[in-house]
């Protein structure tokens, strides 16, 4: 028999929310800037707290860009996964010796970035290890070689790290060898190897041989130059909810300065075959709970800086993805084509998704979907693609959706 207590409508059910979620979700609802300490505590929400939570991220995410859900059509290109680093979460880059190591030579790499180009692609990304056999010149080298065949790609490529270790090698400073790289034809840089921006965790995962203030001033002279870069963090290891928050404010104070960063991406730790999980006892990855609540509170504690979130389908999977982006999120990242550095990690998500699939899936969460290029301008298509599909390529690539002024004044 039904209690008296029940509540009978939505407004009484979500008066159930704990006074102090609730104070916050309305502070970020009245679009005032959350502290790390609020972040924090969302961080900790469970059950009706955390229902709450996600609808309000949803909510600011609509407010902010609007029904649309955008999406790249980009390939990566891993170049070589020899590393001298070690990073105790990946398990990519191999020692020279291995007998899994390889290195991409100019040639495979301007192939590779043609055919992206056939079909249909606006970007390539290229990552690699820090690879000491490979000449201190090869990142000019790639770039040159790739615009030289290709002008029209946007090329994104090199992490903080790859810009450290390229710079040393040259002995030349951060700032000349981003302004060398952009002058070769360079457009942005993954914002990837932030992991978590905190000391003590840095420390065990790379061995602080990139710190954060190193990360911090890298990305800071790229947007400097002109060169724009993603956000990102990789949690679910040996990280905790107040590092999150620590980690997303240092990205908000980096945003307000610079206005340089295209997206935050949430990277969820794969764990199965790295040793910080094997032999550090680092968590198994995030759980479905923390994924969501991770997109969610970055939405809350980014909306005046940063619009875009974006998941990551390789790490969340598609369904999981989907839920992220009822959760604050709006965009579904990059068909990638040759998805390998979370492949090595364990994860099975699998290498490739087609532009039909993204739009599937945008459908059925009722939104819009937009192929968008490298700094979110719509991509309008006028030519079909010219070269046969690859093999999981099952879409036409020509596809323009109209979209209103506001989201488009949000996302060009
Ligand atoms: S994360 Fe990058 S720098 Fe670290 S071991 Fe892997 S490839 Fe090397």
């Amino acid at each position: 028999m039904p209690s008296f207590s029940h509540p009978t409508d939505l407004d009484t059910l979500f008066r159930r929310v704990s006074p102090q979620v609730g104070r916050i979700l309305d502070k970020a609802l009245a679009n005032r800037e959350l502290t790390r300490a609020e972040a924090e505590r969302l961080f900790h929400t469970q059950g009706l707290d955390l229902l709450a939570l996600l609808a309000v991220a949803d909510e600011l995410r609509r407010r902010a860009v609007g029904d649309v859900i955008t999406y790249v059509v980009t390939r990566n290109i891993n170049f070589t996964n020899v590393c001298y680093i070690g990073c105790r979460f990946c398990a990519f880059g191999k020692p020279a010796r291995d007998p899994e190591a390889y290195t991409l030579d100019l040639e495979e790499i301007v192939e590779r970035a043609r055919q992206a180009r056939a079909w249909g692609a606006t970007e390539v990304c290229l990552q690699g290890g820090l690879n000491p056999h490979q000449p201190a010149s090869i990142y000019e080298d790639i770039v040159r070689a790739i615009k030289a065949a290709v002008p029209e790609l946007h090329i994104h490529a090199f992490s903080p790290f790859e810009i450290w270790w390229g710079s040393r090698r040259l002995g030349i400073s951060e700032e000349a060898f981003l302004r060398r790289l952009k002058d070769a034809g360079l457009g942005s840089i993954p914002g990837t190897a932030a992991e978590i921006l905190v000391p003590e965790v840095r420390q065990r995962l790379t061995k602080n041989k990139l710190s954060r203030e190193d990360w911090v001033r890298i990305v800071r002279t790229a947007h400097r130059v002109g060169l724009p870069s993603t956000a990102t963090m990789m949690y679910g290891h040996i990280d905790q909810p107040h590092h999150w928050a620590e980690h997303l404010d240092l990205l908000r104070s980096i945003q307000r300065e610079t206005g340089g960063f295209t997206e935050f991406v949430p990277l969820g730790f794969i764990h199965e075959n790295t040793r910080l999980y094997r032999e550090d006892g680092a968590r198994p990855g995030p759980t479905g709970m923390e994924d969501l609540k991770v997109h969610a509170v970055a939405r809350l504690m980014l909306q005046h800086t940063i619009p875009n979130i974006q998941v990551s389908w390789v790490k969340l999977g598609y369904k999981m993805a989907q839920m992220a982006l009822q959760a604050g999120a709006n965009d579904f990242g990059g068909t990638l084509f040759d998805e390998s550095i979370s492949r090595a990690a364990g994860e099975t998500q699998g290498t490739h998704t087609s532009p039909a699939t993204f739009e599937r899936l945008i459908r059925d969460l009722g939104r819009v979907p937009q192929e968008r290029d490298t700094l979110y301008r719509p991509v309008v298509r006028g030519e079909p693609a010219t070269a046969p599909a690859p093999r999981l390529w099952q879409a036409p690539l020509v596809r323009q959706r109209a979209v209103g002024p506001r989201v488009l004044a949000a996302i060009v």
